[in-house]
């Protein structure tokens, strides 16, 4: 004989029922099977609000109890043929007035028991069960129908009753003895005392009843059918990439359904544990696939972590002080206490001092805690020996469940170094006598991000997942989310990095999508979005808390620079190829380092200076393994460089620079480029990594603009003026030729000081031949004395400065 549940979803509707019944007929042709359904999706749920309303003397209940008695009448006109129905209708019909009653009566005296409300939500699973055998009898099934409150015997704890296994096994044996039917059918849930009393066996019970139906008639399988495909690495609704684990240990099943896989009632291992019954678990809706099958032990092989679970609302209550150290009998009364109360721990943690002991309990059932203790306490809080207790709400447990866990070493500390890392605070830490399980407390709102993480972390083959805030979609940003959508099939495969965009943002909207943006059609999307603003953009970046989260400014706005520190702050990468926050006062440049090594978030900006080359990241290492810089030199403006190796006395070099600004190689208003400043930025970074404190004023400017140039404000007035001083430009190029030299925007720094301006370059001269808009940097270091270490290539437009922040972005996928 076999036993199969099928939970609520499973038996949801006419539609689901049919696929029960396939299911049903399939197993009973090879052998006998009890079938133990849970009561039509939802409904529990519904009569406990029924109950609720009326024991208000809230008149909505009627309401709320004409839906349910809608769901059963709708179930059985799709299920039953018409000529079997008015039978069928009018038992149901009679068992939702005696339900009726029982609500009237709530209403009437303003109040439910305990009892009272297990006598209520019983009528869930009894017309559920009914409604179903009637069906499989008029599918021709050879099927009958066995009310479970004479088969389970419990005692009356009502809501979460205790049984009689004992009852309970003689009954079943009776009865199960006997029956010749191929299907009987039993409501889940569902028992009775021995006083005849109606008693439930708590919350998702119905594979307890399965179970302990399993144990007493020994049957040869437990198969729970439900929603999913098996108990998953983690709850799939949580954590997309989990997937069903083929094989687990009772112990293993037991202790992720303790730590919240609500897949599994907790106490449905226990019976069929002892006679070692395997327990399947199956998916109504995909028979096909394998599920997960529990026994009593698994082949995990070397997995140490099999699987990850969490519970909600979870409170933390600490109780502390000196009163507690080597006082025998603490414990003793702290745990009576609540035991008699009735309120279950989740989780416990001591310091070895014995100074403090933190438990975990459920929400609703912390402030009952509290009291309780301080009343057990009160002598020792009046005399000041233990402090009253302290208690704290909406709080997570987090658990790392696995066999063979006790057998790997450092697994917490890999744990909690991924959490760390994501900034996910930890509260609390308890792990398992059987080194089973590890468990953490933290802040209910960071659980989807710290399951995400572990996933990550111990399931995915270290597939890291990248989430990027992108701001600024302008050339740059186009181009960068053009060579994301072009590389991210390889990133995953080859580097095992999975890169998805989930926010992007201009001056004008901005657009979140938490799966991930299209990258075919960003454009459509982000038009459609709602309006840009900059702290909406950063708290939603913050709500999501979503683990590896980087923003990435692809803006030159000196208010996006501005928010890097909130971003560093909530552990969130920063990857930017605006200069303004590394070239700013040096007190802030080096509280955002500060900032990123405090909250282990990456502040990356690579494309600072010369654009995608690898010089800031080549200089880092330099430092790193000891190296000291004493010089550089460099042609850091591809602008300028394009300028001036275009200009002759042939052209007009206010015609040049309008060319280069048509081309993209300036920034908007060349006068940036013109001016010197961007280049000033770019030496004071590169000499700010070197391990100087300067300062933008620190730098001499030898500017060769006319005083005019640079005084003018808008752009066409900035062209003028360079049209109006032709002669100046042409005398500054006639004066470079006549000796020889090439003239080159030159950045240098030495002996802790740094000038930029225009320089007459010999032929001889490493810069004397850098074409187009090429950059070109020489460091003069400790270990690179007789020739310098040369960086050179182009160090301006679009496309390469867009590769550089995508190195950036792979250098924090390896971090
Ligand atoms: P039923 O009504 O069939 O008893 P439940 O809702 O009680 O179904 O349990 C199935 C649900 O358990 C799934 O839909 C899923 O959301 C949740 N769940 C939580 N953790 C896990 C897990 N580790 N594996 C599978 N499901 C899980
Ligand atoms: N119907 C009950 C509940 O919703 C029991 C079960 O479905 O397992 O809790
Ligand atoms: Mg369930």
């Amino acid at each position: 004989m076999k036993v199969l549940k099928f939970g609520g979803t499973s038996v949801a509707n006419a539609e689901n029922i049919k696929l029960v019944k396939e299911i049903a007929r399939e197993a009973s042709e090879k052998e006998k099977i009890v079938v133990v359904v849970s009561a039509l999706g939802g409904v529990t749920d519904l009569l406990l609000q029924t109950a609720q309303l009326a024991s208000v003397q809230d008149e909505n209940y009627r309401e709320k109890l004409q839906h349910i008695e809608d769901r059963h009448i709708d179930t059985i006109r799709d299920l039953i043929p018409p000529g079997a129905q008015s039978k069928v209708l009018a038992q149901v019909k009679k068992s939702l007035n005696d339900l009726e009653t029982l609500l009237d009566g709530a209403f009437m005296i303003g109040e439910t028991t305990a009892k009272l409300l297990d006598k209520i939500v019983s009528y869930g699973e009894l017309l559920s069960s009914f409604i179903i055998n009637e069906y499989f009898v008029s599918e021709a099934l050879d099927s009958i129908r066995k009310d479970s409150r004479f088969l389970i015997k419990t005692n009356e704890d009502y809501g979460k009753a205790s049984v009689d296994f004992r009852a309970t096994a003689e009954l079943c044996e009776n009865y199960f003895g006997t029956v010749t039917y191929r299907i009987i059918v039993v409501p889940g849930f569902v028992a009775s005392s021995g006083n005849r009393n109606t008693t439930t066996l708590g919350r998702g019970g119905s594979d307890y009843s399965a179970a302990i139906i399993a144990a007493v008639i020994e049957a040869s399988s437990l198969e729970i059918w439900t929603d999913v495909s098996g108990m998953y690495t983690a709850n799939p609704k949580w954590v997309k990439q989990a997937f069903a684990i083929p094989n687990i240990s009772y112990k293993e099943a037991l202790e992720l359904s303790h730590f919240g896989a609500k897949v599994l009632y907790p106490p449905t291992v226990q019976p069929v544990l002892d006679k070692e019954i395997p327990i399947q678990i199956k998916n109504t809706f995909k028979p096909s696939e394998e599920g997960t099958l529990i026994t009593k032990s698994s082949n995990g092989k070397n997995k140490p972590v099999r699987g990850i679970s969490h519970i909600n609302n979870v409170g933390l209550l600490s109780l502390e002080g000196t009163g507690m150290i080597g006082v025998p009998g603490v414990s003793k009364r702290l745990f009576e206490a609540l035991s008699l109360a009735g309120i279950s721990v989740i989780l416990i943690t001591q310091a070895s001092s014995e100074h403090s002991i933190c438990l975990g309990i459920s929400n609703d059932e912390i402030e009952n805690a509290r009291d309780v203790i301080d009343e057990v306490f009160a002598f020792e809080i009046s005399l000041g020996k233990i402090r009253p207790c302290t208690i704290e709400k909406k709080l997570a447990v987090i658990a790392l469940v696995g066999d063979n866990m006790k057998s790997h070493q450092g697994l917490s500390g890999k744990m909690f170094s991924a959490l760390g890392k994501n900034n996910v605070n930890i509260r609390a830490i308890a792990q398992g006598a059987s080194e089973r399980n590890i468990s953490a407390v933290i802040n209910e709102n960071d659980v989807k991000k710290a399951l995400n993480t572990l996933h990550e972390r111990f399931f995915e083959d270290h597939v890291k997942q990248l989430n990027l805030f992108v701001m600024g979609v302008g050339n740059v940003g186009g181009k960068f989310l053009g060579q994301i959508s072009k590389q991210c099939k390889y990133l995953r495969e080859q580097l095992q990095l999975n890169i998805r965009v989930v926010a992007l943002s201009n001056s004008r909207t901005m657009v979140f999508n938490e799966e991930g943006l299209s990258l075919e059609n960003w454009e459509q999307e982000l038009q459609k979005g709602d309006k840009a603003n900059r702290e909406d953009f950063f708290s939603k970046v913050k709500e999501l808390n979503l683990r590896n989260s980087i923003f990435v400014d692809n803006t030159a706005s000196d208010e996006v620079a501005g928010s890097y520190s909130s971003y560093l702050k909530n552990s969130i990468a920063v990857v930017t190829c605006n200069k303004i926050a590394c070239s700013s006062a040096f007190e802030s440049y080096i509280d955002l380092k500060k900032l990123a090594r405090k909250y282990s978030a990456p502040f990356l900006f690579e494309t600072n200076v010369g654009a995608g080359l690898p010089i800031i990241d080549t200089l880092k290492n330099l430092i790193a393994s000891g190296d000291q810089v004493n010089k550089i030199q460099a042609v850091l403006s591809g602008s300028l460089n394009f300028i001036f190796n275009n200009f002759n006395d042939k052209a007009s070099f206010s015609d040049i620079v309008e060319q280069a600004r048509d081309e993209g190689y300036t920034e908007p208003d060349p006068k940036i480029d013109l001016s010197g400043i961007d280049v000033m930025r770019k030496i004071l970074i590169l000499a700010r990594e070197s391990g100087y404190e300067m300062e933008i004023d620190d730098i001499k400017n030898e500017s060769f603009l006319p005083e005019e140039c640079i005084k003018t404000e808008a752009v066409e007035d900035f062209f003028a003026s360079l049209n109006k001083h032709s002669g100046h430009f042409e005398k500054l190029y006639s004066k470079a030729e006549s000796k020889g030299c090439r003239l080159k925007y030159v950045a240098q720094f030495e002996k802790g000081k740094a000038k930029v301006g225009l320089q007459h370059i010999p032929a001889d001269h490493p810069f004397y031949n850098l074409e187009g808009k090429d950059n070109i940097v020489l460091f003069h270091t400790d270990r690179y004395t007789d020739q310098p270490l040369i960086i050179k290539g182009a160090g301006a437009g679009a496309e390469v400065t867009a590769s550089g922040i995508f190195a950036d972005i792979i250098r924090i996928g390896n971090f």
